[in-house]
């Protein structure tokens, strides 16, 4: 069975198998978690990111992590909360956790952490997000064993109060 656990903190430290971006569709770095993973990877990840030719909504696409302790980045773009119905908004985050689940589950990677795809500047909100995204994963992960740990990454409170509530037993 696969575990589901909390990390607060920066993803950039993080020693896994993947850690999953929330990339824009250039996939040429930006702000957020996005621009911590490159300054920290360095310049091999912005050269091999010029190669991929960009990233629609909702798609994915693996690196490899450069200076970073992880083995390989997915960069998934999550959508921008505004341009899209909410129903729409919450199929396009769905998405990107499966297609990143996808590529995971391809080339047997079995530790994954996750930032909280679109709920900064993307501007998906943040308790809406959450409890959609931990029954995918839940769901997901019964359905494709050999994952073995998903680790939600949280840079702040809210966001790990919320993975706390979303995770805890009903
Ligand atoms: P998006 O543009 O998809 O909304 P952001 O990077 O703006 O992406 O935010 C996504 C989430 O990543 C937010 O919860 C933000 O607080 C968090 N975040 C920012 N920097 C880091 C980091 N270094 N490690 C992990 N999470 C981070």
């Amino acid at each position: 069975m696969t575990v589901l656990r909390i990390y607060q903190g920066d993803i950039t430290t993080l020693k896994v198998d993947a850690i999953v971006n929330a990339a824009n569709e250039s996939l040429l770095g930006g702000g957020g978690v996005d621009g911590a993973i490159h300054r920290a990877a360095g310049e091999g990840l912005l050269k091999e990111c010029k190669t991929l030719g960009g990233c629609k909504t909702g798609e994915a696409k693996i690196t490899g992590a450069y200076h970073l302790p992880a083995r390989h980045i997915i960069h998934t773009v999550g959508p921008i909360w505004q341009q899209h119905s909410p129903a729409e908004a919450d199929q396009l985050l769905l998405n990107c956790y499966m297609n990143s689940l996808n590529i995971c589950f391809n080339y047997g990677l079995e530790v994954i952490a996750f930032a909280a795809i679109s709920t900064g500047v993307y501007g998906f909100p943040p308790d809406r997000a959450t409890q959609i995204v931990v029954p995918f994963i839940r769901k997901y992960c019964t359905a494709h064993p050999g994952i073995q740990e998903i680790i939600f990454c949280c840079f702040d409170n809210e966001t790990t109060a919320l993975y706390e509530k979303a995770l805890s037993p009903t």
